[in-house]
C-alpha cells in the first residue's frame, strides 16, 4: 500500500559562544586534547553550581524570533533525568514547560518552486553532553563537549515527503549561518537531526497511534536515506498487518539502515523537575524588542528580493543566497555600480569568481567586491572586453591588484579606434582569401575573420566595431 508519511524534526545546534552554557569552559573545543576544556561544573562534580549563560540565551532567543516564535516573558531550566555514560550528572539541564519560544514557523521552499510553512512547536535551551570514543574493548570518555550550549528546535508533524524534509533541513541551516548563531558545521557535529516518523494509510483521519524516533543523524544527506529506509520498514509491517513499535531507533552505518535502541519513553521516563540550582529569568519585552532589530534580511526573502528587484536570475541568485559569504560579497560589490549592472555582478560572482575560488589554487582573499565592480564598470563602458575581463580577474587572484591598475599596467583596454582594427582587418583579408569567398556566400562565415582581427589585437578589439568594419570592406 502507499502510505502517507507524517515526519516531525527536531534540530540540535551548537550555539557559537566564547563559553559553555553553564560554567567559564571555553566552548571552542574543536579538535583539543581530551578533557582540556573541563571545571567541576561540566564534569558534573557533586555541589558545582552552574550560572546560564546570557549571551547563549540571547542567541536562542535570536532563533526563536526567526522562526516567528512567541518568546516566553518567564522561562526556567528543567533537568531531564536519564543515565549515559558520557552525562556525568545523570541528567541534562534542558527546559520543560517554559521554551524559551514557542508557537513558530519556518517558510520553505520545494524544489517546484512552491514555498510551505512547517510549524515550530518550540525552541529552547539546553547543553550538550560529553563524547565516548569506543577503542578495542575499552570506552574513553573526553568531557570537552560537556556543557557546550544546545538549542533544540521542534518541528510540528507537518512534512511528508523527503523533498520537505530536506528542503526544511537545508533552510535551517542557512538560517543559524545567517543569524551567526552557529557555523552549522555538520562535519564537527555542530548540526544533528532526529527524525520522527509514522506511516498513515491513505484517507485515515487524525495521526497515527505510533511514533519511531531515529536519533543522531549527522548530515541532511543520510537524513534523507533514513527517511527511505525507515519509510520501507513500517510499510512492510504496516502491509504484513502490524504495527509498528513505539521507540527510538539509533544509524547502524551511513546508509540509513537503522536498529531499535529502546522502547520510546513517555516524559514521565525523564522525570523533569525544575533545576532548582538556577533561579526562572525573566526577559523584558525591550531585551525582545533589541534583540529583534539585529535580526538580518532572511535567506529566502534575500532570494525573492534578488530575482524581483534586481531581476537575477532564479539559480544564479539561490546560487549565491545559500552561502552567507558569498551573500555579503555579492552585496558589498553591487553598492558600487548602477542598479541594473547587478545582474552582470551576480553573474561573475555565482561564476567565474566563484570558479576560481573553487580551483583552490588562488587566494580569494586577494579578489575584492569593489574589485568585481570595477571589472563589471570596465566591461559596461566598453573599457575592456568579455575576454579581456577574464583575463584581468584571474591576474587579480593572482596579484590582489586592481583591475583598473592591471588594466593600465598591461595596456589591455579595448580598442574603438577604427583606423588601428581597420589596418589590422586589411592584413588579415590579404591573409584569409578563401574565408573571404566564404563570406560572399555565406555571412555568417564572417565570425572568423572577426576572430582572426581579435587574435591579432590579443583580444582587445571591439567585437562590434571590428565585425562592421570588415563587413564594409569586403
Ligand atoms: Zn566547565
Ligand atoms: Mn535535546
Amino acid at each position: 500500500m502507499n502510505y502517507e508519511p507524517i515526519v516531525g524534526l527536531e534540530v540540535h545546534i551548537q550555539s557559537k559562544t566564547k563559553s559553555k552554557m553553564f560554567c567559564s569552559c571555553s566552548a571552542e573545543y574543536f579538535g583539543s586534547k581530551p578533557n582540556t576544556h573541563t571545571c567541576p561544573v561540566c564534569l558534573g562534580l557533586p555541589g558545582a553550581l552552574p550560572v546560564p549563560n546570557g549571551p547563549a540565551l540571547d542567541l536562542c532567543i535570536k532563533t526563536a524570533l526567526a522562526l516567528n516564535c512567541e518568546i516566553s516573558k518567564e522561562t526556567k531550566f528543567d533537568r531531564k533525568n536519564y543515565f549515559y555514560p558520557d552525562l556525568p550528572k545523570g541528567y541534562q539541564i534542558s527546559q520543560y514547560d517554559q521554551p524559551v519560544g514557542h508557537g513558530g514557523y519556518l517558510e520553505i521552499k520545494l524544489p517546484d518552486g512552491k514555498k510551505k510553512k512547517i510549524g515550530i512547536t518550540r525552541v529552547h535551551q539546553e547543553e550538550d553532553t560529553g563524547k565516548s570514543m569506543h577503542e578495542g574493548n575499552q570506552t574513553l570518555l573526553d568531557f570537552n563537549k560537556s556543557g557546550v550550549p544546545l538549542i533544540e528546535i521542534v518541528s510540528e508533524p507537518e512534512m511528508s515527503s523527503v523533498e520537505e524534509i530536506s528542503a526544511y533541513a537545508k533552510e535551517m541551516h542557512r538560517l543559524v549561518r545567517y543569524l551567526e548563531v552557529s557555523d552549522g558545521d555538520m562535519e564537527k557535529g555542530q548540526m544533528r537531526f532526529e527524525l520522527n516518523l509514522s506511516l498513515k494509510k491513505p484517507g485515515d483521519e487524525g495521526l497515527p497511534d505510533y511514533k519511531v524516533e531515529v536519533k543522531n543523524i549527522g548530515s541532511i544527506s543520510v537524513l534523507e536515506k533514513v527517511f527511505e529506509t525507515e519509510y520501507k520498514r513500517q510499510s512492510e509491517l504496516l502491509d504484513n498487518g502490524e504495527t509498528p513499535v513505539q521507540e527510538t531507533r539509533g544509524l547502524v552505518d551511513m546508509s540509513g539502515k537503522t536498529v531499535s535502541q529502546r522502547g520510546k519513553e513517555g516524559e514521565a521516563d525523564y522525570r523533569y523537575f525544575p533545576e532548582p540550582d538556577i533561579p526562572p529569568i525573566e526577559f523584558s519585552n525591550e531585551k525582545i524588542e533589541d534583540i529583534r532589530d539585529t535580526l538580518p534580511e532572511m535567506p529566502l526573502e534575500k532570494e525573492r528580493r534578488y530575482v524581483k528587484d534586481l531581476k537575477i536570475d532564479r539559480e544564479i541568485a539561490e546560487t549565491i543566497v545559500n552561502d552567507v559569504k558569498l551573500a555579503r560579497f555579492f552585496e558589498a560589490a553591487v553598492e558600487k555600480v548602477d542598479s541594473e549592472l547587478a545582474i552582470e555582478v551576480a553573474k561573475w560572482i555565482a561564476g567565474d569568481y566563484t570558479a576560481l575560488i573553487n580551483d583552490g589554487e588562488l587566494d580569494s582573499e586577494n579578489v575584492k567586491p569593489e574589485h568585481i565592480s570595477s571589472l563589471v564598470n570596465l566591461v559596461s563602458e566598453n573599457k575592456i572586453t568579455g575576454k579581456t575581463a577574464k583575463k584581468v580577474l584571474k591576474k587579480c587572484f593572482e596579484t590582489g591588484k586592481s583591475p583598473t591598475e592591471i588594466v593600465k599596467n598591461e595596456g589591455l583596454e579595448q580598442v574603438s579606434d577604427e583606423s588601428k582594427i581597420k589596418e589590422i582587418a586589411q592584413k588579415v583579408i590579404k591573409d584569409n582569401p578563401k574565408a573571404v569567398e566564404d563570406v560572399k556566400k555565406n555571412p555568417n562565415a564572417i565570425m572568423f575573420l572577426v576572430g582572426q582581427v581579435m587574435k591579432e589585437m590579443k583580444g582587445k578589439a571591439d567585437p562590434q566595431t571590428t565585425r562592421k568594419l570588415l563587413e564594409s570592406m569586403i
